[in-house]
This record gives C-alpha cells, structure tokens and sequence, in this order.
C-alpha cells in the first residue's frame, strides 16, 4: 500500500487488512457505525438502528457498556429470528454494536470473546462484509458482479471518508483552537449538517489554518458522514486543547 493506491483503491477489506493496527479503536467503530448509516433505510427493525445508535454513544463515552450489550443483545437476537432479506443488515447492526463493550462477554455461541483491538477490527471487517457480499439488494442494479464492485467501491469511499489519509502526520496548531471552531465541530457531531464543513473551513482559517489538506476535505461536497476524519479529528483535538488548559 502506498499513499496513491490508498487514495484510488476500490478493494475495501485490503484497504482495512492495511489499517490492522495503523488506526484507532475509535476509528474502526465509527466506520462499523458508517457501515450501517450508509445502509439505514435497510434496518428495517427499531433494534437494530438502536444497536447501532447505542455504539455511537458508547464510542463518545456517553453509555455504559452494560446498556450497549443489551443493545446488542435485543438487536443479536431479532438478526438470528430473520430468514429473508433483512437477515444480513440486522445482523450487520449487532455486529456494529458487538465486541465494543469490554472487557470480555459472552458471545452469541455462548463462548467468552475478548474485546480486544484484534476483536473490534474483526467485528468491523464481518459488519463491512455482510454489506458488501449480502444477496440481496431492493434496488438490483445490473448483475450480481457489477452490484458487488458497486458497493465495494462505496466502502472504500466511505473508508478513506472516516479513516482519512493513514500515510498523512497530523497537527492540530495551538492557535487553531478557538470556541468558533470548537462549538461547530461539536454542533456536527451531534447532527451532522452538510452546511457544516465548509463554515468551519473558513473558521480554521481565519485561526491561521494552512493545511491544503484539511480545508479541501471540508470543502468538498464529501458526502461527510459522522465520524468523518477531518471533523472528527478537529473535535478532539479541540476537546483536547480546552482539557489541558
Ligand atoms: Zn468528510
């Protein structure tokens, strides 16, 4: 892998078999969460969009692990009931909630799993991949083989949309840190809004921000998802900023 090939490559589980110990926990869990977002009119019951929402407040420290196991375990358990299209993305759902709780739990066959890193990098790639090999498809478009480059080529996107740029050193300057970047940063990460991006590139700016990089992805018309890795990483790094004062 090098840093053109990530930029242009359609093979999404290559791309996440290169990031195996090169990104975050957090990283990998939004993308599980981006998985099912970008599927979300397909996870048809109520438990399976709360799995995934449960592992979105967990992954902001906001729930307990207790509260999302059970999230997992209502949405687990509704994923094995289905034997139709829905089967795949309910299941896709538990697995997006699975394995972030820890330290260890008892697994659907009843075996102790570790939530380790190892563990939450599998259970992403098993979420990613139930949506990328699934059979079933409401909107069918051309064969079967031009459905699945399709979507591969979608995960990869949305990949490098929540990963970012891995070969890329990044530094968030001191004097980039302002309320106005800050308060925008938190206002998408509670709804992101599209309207977002580009404002909060103007705001870094007028702080001195010159990272071509950065302000071009906010600029861009994305599609930004929660957890996008520019908004993602100005909103720590400004909660960040503000702990250490
Ligand atoms: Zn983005």
């Amino acid at each position: 892998m090098t840093p053109t090939i990530w930029e242009v490559n359609t093979d999404p589980g290559w791309m996440l078999s290169f990031l195996r110990n090169r990104c975050s926990a957090r990283k990998l869990r939004q993308f599980a969460c981006a998985c099912c977002r970008e599927n979300w009119s397909e996870l048809s019951d109520p438990t399976s969009r709360a799995a995934v929402e449960a592992a979105e407040r967990f992954i902001d420290d906001q729930i307990l692990s207790e509260e999302l196991e059970l999230a997992w375990r209502h949405a687990a358990r509704i994923a094995f009931q289905y034997d139709d299209e829905r089967a795949d993305p309910a299941m896709a759902a538990a697995y997006a909630a699975y394995s972030h709780f820890s330290p260890h739990i008892r697994g659907i066959s009843n075996i102790w799993i570790s939530a380790s890193e190892e563990g939450i990098f599998e259970w992403t790639r098993a979420c990613m991949t139930l949506f990328i090999e699934r059979p079933h498809s409401p909107r069918p478009i051309g064969s079967y083989h031009a459905q699945q480059e399709m979507r591969r080529r979608t995960y990869a996107d949305l990949l490098r949309e929540v990963i970012g740029n891995p070969f890329r050193t990044m530094k968030f300057a001191s004097d980039w840190s302002h309320d106005s970047v800050a308060q925008l940063a938190q206002a998408y990460h509670h709804q992101p809004d599209a309207s977002i991006p580009p404002i909060l590139a103007d705001a870094l700016m007028e702080r001195g921000c010159d990272d071509a990089e950065l302000l071009d992805h906010l600029r861009s018309p994305g599609p930004h998802v929660k957890g996008c890795w520019a908004m993602d990483w100005i909103l720590e790094s400004t909660r960040s900023a503000k702990e250490s004062h």
